[in-house]
């Protein structure tokens, strides 16, 4: 029988879980406070359970981990983690420190599977999706190793979180949860490539988090050119789905667009997303893009990027360059992955 994996449950499922091995309930809040706020990697060391009740966890139950296995650290203090799974898959967790707080970007999934030209995570495709208890653990392993709390999470790692709708939302959940890390879901974003379907489910959930798209141009021709995914749904789709996420959520949407030299990055490029995204609640992030070997394009040159952004501004849209950080270590999502399994850093 497989062991059960405690760390994805609620609290809910574990008092249930817990009452079904004929203990009290109350000890679920215990187990749980163990796992979520003490964030404990062992059974052993939760002292005030009996040793009864340890023995049958440890025999039927598996504490999830991540284990950090290589660690990268930029001159701004940007940290990249190499975490291993327990069955040996590797992904990257990113920890970025602002005046505001530690921020960390955690993956979705092993691999992905939406084919992104530009991007470094799709290159071997999908492997399989994370667990709830996989991605809870990147931020807790990040907090165990630093020292320090985490204050938002962004889901812009590895993967695609709508392609693992159910985990990414119980994630969500248990990760706001005050008998858990309690980190407020406003601090909490979700970019996806735009998966139409996700974000009209999303936004029936409730959740307080903010939506991301990227979107990366203007039309669907330019798109279909960079991201397969645009084949299936159009960009008037996605927007229709985004002005309805606020109208729901009251949630400003987020516009993720990374520039590539000469192919994105026109002054017609901006004037076109501008009159795309006139009168909607939202703020568009610019990202100069990473250059990834092998994969598409070069990075914006310094000068198109300000003249983009001053279009949008010209047209009163709401944008930021994204800060560049840790751009002397493997930045672009996948990277160090990559190279790992090309076995480049072993
Ligand atoms: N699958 C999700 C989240 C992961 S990617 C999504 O597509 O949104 C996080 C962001 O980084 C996305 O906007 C993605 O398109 C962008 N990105 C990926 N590779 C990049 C690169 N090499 N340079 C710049 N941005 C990149």
């Amino acid at each position: 029988m497989e062991k059960a994996d405690i760390k994805s449950m609620t609290l809910p499922q574990l008092q249930e879980f817990v009452e079904e091995l004929g203990e009290k309930k109350f000890r679920a809040g215990q187990l749980y406070q163990w796992m979520h706020q003490k964030l404990v990697t062992q059974v052993s060391q939760m002292t005030n359970l009996p040793a009864e009740f340890r023995k049958r966890l440890e025999e039927e139950t598996v504490m999830t981990g991540c284990r950090m296995i290589e660690r990268q650290t930029a001159e701004d203090g940007t940290c990249k983690f190499l975490m291993e799974l327990s069955d040996g898959n590797t992904i990257e967790t990113v920890r970025m420190k602002y005046h505001h707080g530690n921020s960390v970007c955690i993956s979705t999934q092993v691999g992905c599977r939406m084919g992104c030209r530009f991007c470094a995570s799709t290159v071997g495709g999908l492997v399989r999706s994370l667990t709830c208890s996989e991605m809870l653990e990147q931020i807790y392993e990040v907090q165990r190793v630093t020292g320090e709390r985490v204050s938002n999470v962004i889901l812009m790692g590895i993967g695609e979180p709508l392609d693992n709708y159910d985990n990414v939302v119980r994630f969500i959940r248990m990760l706001s949860d005050e008998h858990g890390l309690h980190i407020s879901q406003r601090n909490i974003t979700v970019s996806t490539c735009g998966l139409v379907d996700g974000i009209h489910r999303l936004m029936e959930e409730d959740l307080a988090i903010t939506l991301a798209i990227s979107l990366h141009a203007p039309g669907d021709k330019l798109r279909r050119e960079m991201m397969p995914v645009a084949n299936r749904f159009s960009i008037d789709e996605i927007i229709d789905a985004c002005r309805k996420y606020f109208e729901k959520t009251g949630r400003r949407v987020t516009f993720e667009y990374s520039l590539v030299d000469g192919k994105n990055d026109g002054k017609e490029h901006a004037i076109e997303l501008a009159a795309l995204l006139k009168g909607m609640n939202c703020h568009v992030n610019l990202i100069p893009l990473n250059p990834v070997e092998g994969r598409m394009g070069e990075r914006s040159k310094r000068t198109n990027v300000l003249e983009f952004k001053k279009i949008l501004e010209k047209y009163r849209i709401n944008s930021t360059i994204r800060r560049e950080m840790g751009s002397d270590i493997d930045a672009a999502c996948g990277q160090l992955r990559n190279k790992h399994k090309g076995g480049e850093t072993t």
